[in-house]
């Protein structure tokens, strides 16, 4: 019911939120690399105040409490990444009319994607978070509607997908966001926002198996 899919959205924001705090040295680690060092305490800071945004609120509808975590994490994060995650969580928020489901949870996806690739204007192949998020929102559309899996089974192979794509970011020369301005020596280091991308589809599968 309705409840029960506010608190897995309240608790899924608090691990999102524990996660990105766990990482902030490592993420701003791989910006550093090929960006300006502030990927990590841009989404610590973000996602801890989109988590506090909707912790005691126990009067919005599920679809609310995610346009919400968009609204704050646009307010909170400056840079690329806060309007690509905040703008698009808002955004993609509409598909929850009907709160959150197996079907909405693929219209959400799909339509996050398309949202962040339209802000972005990032294609497949870029080195940006576009390249974990495609193969995660592809395969997991593909597991719900076609192989007919279970929405759990379905956000583990996404996740994995997610993790394949963060790895194909490695090799590949930037071509949005700052670390185009490396060129080709943006060759070799790993996206920052892909791999946080990433962490946040694990914490999202771990509340969903609890
Ligand atoms: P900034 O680069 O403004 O400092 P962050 O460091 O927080 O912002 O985020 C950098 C990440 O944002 C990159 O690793 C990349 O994944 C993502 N990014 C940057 N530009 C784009 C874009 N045009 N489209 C999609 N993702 C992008
Ligand atoms: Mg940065
Ligand atoms: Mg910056």
């Amino acid at each position: 019911d309705e409840e029960t899919q506010q608190e897995a959205i309240r608790a899924a924001a608090e691990a999102v939120a524990d996660r990105l705090e766990a990482e902030k040295e490592y993420l701003t680690e791989l910006d550093s690399a090929i960006g300006d060092a502030d990927h990590g305490s841009n989404l610590a800071r973000g996602f801890r105040a989109a988590a506090d945004a909707v912790k005691d609120d126990t009067e919005s509808t599920p679809q609310e409490l995610v346009k919400k975590m968009g609204v704050t994490l646009i307010s909170k994060v400056g840079g690329a990444s806060g309007p690509l995650y905040g703008g698009s969580i808002m955004s993609a928020s509409q598909t929850l009319d009907d709160g959150v489901t197996a079907e909405t949870s693929v219209a959400f996806a799909e339509a996050y994607l398309e949202k962040v690739k339209d802000r972005g204007d990032a294609q497949l192949g870029a080195k940006t978070m576009v390249d974990a998020l495609t193969p995660a929102v592809h395969t997991y559309k593909k597991s719900i509607e076609v192989d007919d899996l279970p929405p759990l089974t379905a956000l583990a192979k996404s996740t994995a997908a997610a993790e394949r794509g963060v790895e194909f970011t490695v090799p590949i020369r930037a071509q949005k966001g700052r670390a185009s301005y490396l060129g080709w020596r943006s060759v070799g280091h790993q996206d920052p926002g892909a791999t946080s991308t990433w962490f946040i589809m694990q914490e999202l599968l771990s509340v969903a198996d609890d």
